[in-house]
Parts: C-alpha cells; structure tokens; sequence
C-alpha cells in the first residue's frame, strides 16, 4: 500500500480495546490476550492434573474480551458453571521472537490484575472431546482487567498475595512464589511459539480456589504492589 493512498474500509473499524494506565491520561492499546494454563501446582491439582513441571501451555482470548476496570459483566450464554480465576496479568511494552528468559523483562511494561473468566462446562467438554476450548475461554467480557501499574513504579513482582473474595468471602488465596512458570519463564516460553508485541497481555495463571459465580455475586480481587479488581455479574 503506497502512503499516498486513503484506506476506505468497508464498515468503521472496532474501536482499539484498552487498559488505563495507573495515574497516566494514557491507555495500553490492547492487541493480544495470551493465557497459561494450569500455572499453580494447587490448582492444577484440583484440575485433576499432573503438577509436575511439564512444558508450559498456552491459549488466547480475543482482545475485545477485556473488560477494562473491570465494573459490571453480564452472564454470559449457554454455561450453568461461569467461574473466576484470578491472575498476575502481564503488559508487554515491546516484543520480538525467541526472546531470551535474561532479556523478557525488558519487554514487560506493566502489571495488572486481571479475570480470566471460564465457562468451565464448556470447557470441560472440550476436554473431553478434544476440541478447542475458545468457547470455554474467549467469550464476551470473559477478562476483566485492572488499571496497569508500570514496572518503573512497582519492579517485576516474583512474590506477592493473590487473592479473590466472592461477596466478601475468600475463594482464592495464594502468592505469586507459588507459579510453576515465572513470568520471564513464560514470556520466553511464548515468544518460541508467535511473536510478541506491544500491547500483547499474558494472563498467567490462577491459584486454587476456582468455583462458580451466579448473578449477583460480586467478585473483589487482589495482587499485592500490583492493583485490584471489582467486578459484578449481571
Ligand atoms: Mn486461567
């Protein structure tokens, strides 16, 4: 395409999904959302998993699922079981391929807070079944996210609680220490698959705790030095 020339769309391109950046007017354009799975050995114990240290693995959600702030979500359709997990999410400020662990935090701009919620009975039967698990995983509204705290403010948290109440009760409890794979670990990881980018987030896995949420519950979640997220199902 020459530079000379107008890009007529078709229709007016979706608006550029975004996260606020802690006590800054500017926003993180958003262009992926990469998730790992099974990242604390706990909860890959009530996963019914091996938490032995196996390759990392990962699965994504459409950048539009971000909810940013967090606030209300509706429930969502065609689940009985919509469940919470609480994750460290990270905010890449650059990217690149096969990113070496000693170099992935210079990629890292910030941390946030983040859902990654889960209609675990479709998921489930993707398991079972062998399918995909992008209707389990990347549905609307399915990743509430806080503000992003940048890492020249807070460092790259390795340790730290991570918690989650429903309507004031603890569901979740545990402290980043506890990930199978560190967050340089898991970039490096990822970057060996597609290559990364600014804007690119990885949620990074969640404790144990996971449980269902019904309308009306109000989720309230924690990650030391990192932020906090409130969210309501509707
Ligand atoms: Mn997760």
């Amino acid at each position: 395409m020459s530079t000379d020339s107008i890009q007529h769309y078709v229709f007016p391109p979706p608006p550029m999904p975004s996260l606020p950046v802690t006590g800054r007017d500017e926003v993180i354009p958003i262009r992926r959302i990469y998730c790992v799975g099974r990242n604390y050995a706990a909860h890959a114990v009530e996963m019914g998993s091996d938490p032995d240290r196996e390759p990392p693995f990962f699965f994504a959600k459409p950048a539009d699922a971000i909810v940013a702030g967090g606030g209300k979500i509706p429930y969502p359709p065609l689940t009985e079981d919509l469940q919470h997990e609480m994750e460290l999410v990270v905010v890449l400020g650059s990217g690149g391929r096969d990113i070496p662990m000693e170099q992935a935090f210079d990629h890292v701009f910030g941390y946030a807070a983040g859902l990654d919620m889960t209609r675990r009975d479709l998921q489930a039967e993707a398991k079972k079944t062998g399918r995909p698990w992008d209707m389990g995983k990347g549905f609307d509204y399915s990743a509430p996210c806080s503000p992003v705290r940048p890492a020249s403010e807070i460092g790259h948290p390795a340790e730290g609680a991570i918690w989650l109440k429903v309507n004031g009760a603890t569901r979740q409890s545990g402290d980043l220490n506890q990930q199978i794979w560190k967050v340089e670990e898991a970039i490096a990881y990822l970057s060996r698959f597609v290559a990364l980018a600014a804007g690119d987030l990885i949620f990074t896995g969640t404790p144990a705790g996971v449980g269902p949420v019904v309308r009306g519950d109000r989720l309230e979640g924690h990650i030391d030095r990192v932020g906090d997220i409130s969210v309501l199902v509707e």
